[in-house]
């Protein structure tokens, strides 16, 4: 694996798919990892686009094989990244980006410890269950299923300390700039070449985001879901 390897987990609502459709538009040679699910297409999803559909039986015989580089169950349904996805960004000289759930994350991270993770949270909970009521409009889904999510999202905000990045999603524009500028930041950092101008502002902007540097900023979020009563 040559190129760089991005991974991206968010608590759902949190606005993770607004961000990554949006850095697509700004970065070139940055592949989107296509994952492999057992769960069902939802609304104008298409097979080998959003994701890879496949039966429980298919997934299983996929990880019997070996086939995949890390894979997870989440709220019931299998998701896995293959192998095959990195080999091919390598091959076409590209990086990549993975958008996986936080125990998928462990995973890559543990086998390469060089991938960059960056970790997108809501400004609070009520911001989140904001979006998530907003959203659910469009979804048509059950308030329960709100709950649940709002639940989930407190479990998986507990596993920020495994995240390179935090990136607090409160205004898009300025977090989608600092996501181009995380992606950009990374790859001037890597190329081992004196720096341009450019290149020192992207760094700058990706550095303030650092967990290290992010922990005294999110105090206020962690709390708001802590101190939420639990479903
Ligand atoms: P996720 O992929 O993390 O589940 P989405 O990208 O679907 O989340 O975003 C959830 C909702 O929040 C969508 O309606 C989206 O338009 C909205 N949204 C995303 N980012 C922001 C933001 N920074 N401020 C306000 N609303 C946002
Ligand atoms: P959704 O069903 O809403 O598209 O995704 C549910 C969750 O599964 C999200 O947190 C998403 O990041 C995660 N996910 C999607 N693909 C993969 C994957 O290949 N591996 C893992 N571990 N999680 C994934």
């Amino acid at each position: 694996m040559s190129g760089i390897l991005f991974i991206i987990s968010a608590p759902s609502g949190s606005g993770k798919s607004t961000l990554v459709a949006g850095l697509r538009g700004y970065v070139k040679d940055l592949e989107f990892s296509v994952s492999y699910t057992t769960r069902s297409p939802r609304g104008s999803e298409e097979d080998g686009r959003e994701y890879h559909f496949t039966t429980r039986q298919e997934f299983e015989r996929m990880i019997s094989a070996d086939g995949f580089l890390e894979f997870a169950e989440v709220f019931g349904n299998y998701y896995g990244t293959a192998r095959s996805v990195l080999v091919e960004a390598a091959r076409r000289g590209n990086d990549i980006l993975l958008d996986i759930d936080v125990q998928g994350e462990r995973q890559v991270k543990q086998k390469m410890p060089d991938a960059v993770s960056i970790f997108v949270l809501p400004p609070s909970r009520t911001e989140l269950e904001s979006r998530l009521r907003k959203r659910s409009i469009s979804e048509n889904v059950k308030p329960e299923v709100i709950l649940r999510r709002l639940d989930e999202a407190r479990r998986e905000i507990e596993k920020y300390p495994n995240y390179d990045y935090i990136l607090v999603n409160d205004h898009l524009e300025l977090s989608l700039d600092t996501l181009v500028a995380i992606v950009l930041g990374e790859r001037a950092r890597r190329s081992g070449q004196p720096l341009a101008p450019d290149q020192k502002q992207y760094l700058e902007a990706a550095e303030k985001c650092l967990k290290s540097r992010m922990e005294l900023e999110i105090k206020g979020i962690l709390e708001s879901f802590n101190s939420a009563p639990r479903a």
